[in-house]
């Protein structure tokens, strides 16, 4: 997913709409963020600084919870695993329908991946499939908030609780997300992963992320992985890595956090009109378990001859994302763990039906009235 030719198509074809499109947001803020990136290059603070208190004071103050910003959500999952000491031998349970990092970290951290299968319904982890695969090697688990709406905390917390199994939650499409008790990421787990990848809900200008943690000590523990394990200055207590996020990503991120809730009430209004456009069609629009707060970071439906849809809306100028085409227990890197096709057949059946529509907040009614308008115009 390249975020430059996403700007690039849009500007080749004015009439089209992309699946992203990241400079329109820009533009708007453009004084603010240049602004606030031209006094960290003045201040000289590149790494920590001012702008990385103010990110994570401000951050934190939103999860009512310590923030500990880091150089992408990948290494915000990876620095997690590494903080609460998993390690070869240990096993880590999560979902096969995900973007790959959430079990690329698992592997990373030295543990084995366990995958669970999804509901069909809401695409996220079935908290009822842990029973049938938690041993005592499994040592944590990483539900994925996907989507943008988060897996109901309590009931996954309180069966976490009897199988001993630390909760790392991958929060990465879900900043602003409630569910339907109205946790926030990070309140019932030890660590929530939030990412900031220029397309996510709240996007850097480049990688990064950050770690929601509220238990004083692990938000120690996560500041010195962050510094290779450093507990005092030139000692090592034990291995970290260097997971800093910029001074410039901090400057930018705290101009733009302001505006999150805004953009995320537009995404699901755009979300709002796409499903009441798709009912009684052959759409299947994405289910909302209720009374959560989605975000939509992604607007995934499921559709009969997905591809040819697909293709009909490319040639109409609109672009749409399949998430996820193959699921990570068929990963070729994942081989060794023995998994087979038909394991998983939720997740194998969702990456054969679903796809992703634009629906960043920029998007103008016209617009996504066009997009409704064509695909259902596909099924006519
Ligand atoms: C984006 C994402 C990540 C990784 O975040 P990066 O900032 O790209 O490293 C992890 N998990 C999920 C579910 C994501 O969507």
């Amino acid at each position: 997913m390249s975020v430059m030719n996403t700007a690039k198509s849009s500007v080749e074809n004015a009439s089209s709409i992309p699946m992203f499109e990241i400079l329109t947001q820009y533009q708007s803020l453009r004084a603010e963020i240049e602004s606030a990136v031209r006094s960290v290059l003045d201040s000289t603070e590149y790494i920590g600084g001012k702008a990385l208190k103010e990110f994570e004071h401000h951050l934190g103050l939103r999860f009512n919870a310590r923030a500990i910003a880091v150089s992408s959500g990948t290494d915000a999952i990876l620095a997690s695993l590494m903080a609460l000491n998993i390690k070869p031998g240990d096993k880590v349970i999560t979902t096969p329908f995900t973007f790959f990092a959430t079990a690329g970290c698992i592997s990373r951290a030295g543990a084995r991946p366990v995958f669970v299968d999804i509901d069909p319904a809401t695409f996220l982890m079935r908290t009822d499939a842990i029973h049938a695969v938690a041993d005592s090697r499994c040592k944590a688990i990483i539900p994925v908030h996907l989507f943008g709406q988060m897996c109901e905390m309590d009931p996954l917390a309180e069966l976490c609780g009897k199988h001993n199994l630390m909760i790392v939650e991958d929060a990465a499409q879900c900043i602003g997300a409630r569910d339907s008790r109205g946790r926030v990421p990070g309140e019932l787990g030890r660590t929530a992963c939030l990412s900031f990848y220029p397309t996510k809900n709240l996007g850097a200008a480049g990688d990064a992320g950050a770690v929601i943690v509220r238990d004083p000590a692990l938000a120690t523990r996560l500041e010195q992985t962050r510094q290779h394990g450093e507990t005092s200055r030139y000692h090592h207590a034990f291995v970290g890595g260097n997971f800093r996020l910029d001074g410039i990503q901090c400057a930018v991120l705290n101009v733009k956090l302001k505006y999150l809730d805004n953009w995320n009430n537009r995404r699901r209004q755009i979300a709002a009109y796409y499903s009441s456009r798709f009912k009684n069609s052959d759409i299947m629009a994405p289910a909302e378990i209720p009374g959560t707060h989605h975000v939509y970071h992604q607007y995934v439906i499921r559709i009969p001859r997905r591809d040819a849809a697909r293709e009909h809306l490319q040639k109409h100028g609109i672009g749409s994302v399949v998430y996820y085409p193959r699921p990570l227990h068929l990963q070729e890197c994942f081989e060794d763990l023995g998994y087979k096709e038909g394991a998983f057949p939720a997740s194998e059946q969702a990456c054969r039906e679903v796809l992703a529509l634009p629906v960043f907040p920029e998007l103008t009614d016209a617009q996504i009235q066009r997009i409704a308008d064509t695909l259902l115009a596909f099924y006519q």
